[in-house]
């Protein structure tokens, strides 16, 4: 019964297709933003969320977002996660066009392809490590042993083998956010977003997960991180600034190239 909704869901989506060219799920593009406008809408007046906003990150990019507070970043954030969609625009993930789906073709897609992570890490507490990062395997449902293997395993690769059972109380902030980092790992969604995962941190664990990051990118994940900090952009290869709902600027993170470049002849 189950199993033929998800088919049936998975039919929808594939007809809705854009059947404009490119991007599609085989493409090097795994986000395209086109004219993408957000208005808030509060009743008494109009916000202006975001203008005009054209962008495209390609499979295995590491991106950082910045900006001052109200620039956009989460109104633009909240959009790539599929919790909000655009009022203008497009917005094409993985080859299918965001802005024409319907909440449960919504909520379809942000458990298959996008895995969150959030600054006050969202873990439900008197829950293990483990039963954390299983749910959103049991919301795509995974068999319980494969789904209990599986949540071993990422916490093992965020460093958290020896914690799978403790609850999130019994663990420091970089620890929860290294299992909130698991949890966003569990479907293998292709894009991983990032809203200010370092606030809540201290310096040495904020390196420690930016670390995470960067492995994950370089095994070939692709990333987004909110950020105000220099220092944890600083890890990232391209930096796009917000202000006032608009992109002021989209460049090249060079100092991190150089050292990309430099590890790479060293190894
Ligand atoms: P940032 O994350 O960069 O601090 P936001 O994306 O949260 O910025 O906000 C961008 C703009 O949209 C701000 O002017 C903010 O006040 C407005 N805004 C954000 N969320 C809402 C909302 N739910 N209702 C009305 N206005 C909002
Ligand atoms: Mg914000």
């Amino acid at each position: 019964m189950m199993k033929r909704w998800i088919e049936r869901i998975g039919l929808r989506l594939w007809k809705m297709r854009p059947q404009t060219q490119l991007p599609d799920s085989e493409s090097e593009e795994l986000i395209r933003i086109v004219n993408l406008c957000k208005v808030y809408d509060t009743g008494t007046m109009k916000v202006v969320g975001l203008r005009n906003i054209n962008l495209s990150i390609r499979r295995g990019e590491f991106v950082a977002i910045m900006g001052q507070s109200g620039s956009g970043k989460s109104t633009f954030m909240n959009i790539l996660g599929c919790l909000d969609r655009p009022v203008i625009g497009h917005y094409y993930l993985d080859g299918i066009d965001i802005s024409e789906m319907d909440e449960d073709q919504l909520s379809f897609i942000r458990n298959k392809k996008i895995g969150f992570v959030f600054q006050s890490f969202n873990l439900i507490s008197r829950t293990t490590a483990r039963e954390n990062v299983e749910l959103p395997m049991t919301y795509a449902h995974v068999p319980k042993k494969e789904r209990e293997e599986r949540a071993v395993k990422l916490l093992e690769r965020v460093g958290l083998g020896a914690r799978t059972e403790h609850m999130p109380n019994e663990m420091s902030g970089g620890q929860r956010q290294r299992v909130a980092i698991a949890r966003a790992l569990a479907n293998d969604p292709p894009l991983i977003l990032a809203d200010e995962p370092t606030g809540n941190l201290d310096t040495a664990s904020s390196i420690e997960i930016m670390e995470l990051f960067s492995a994950l990118h370089r095994e070939g994940a692709t990333v987004v991180v909110v950020t105000h900090e220099e220092d944890i952009a600083a890890f990232t290869q391209r930096i796009i600034r917000f202000r006032d709902g608009q992109i002021i600027s989209d460049e090249k993170n060079e100092a991190q190239e150089r050292k990309a470049e430099e590890k790479g002849r060293t190894s």
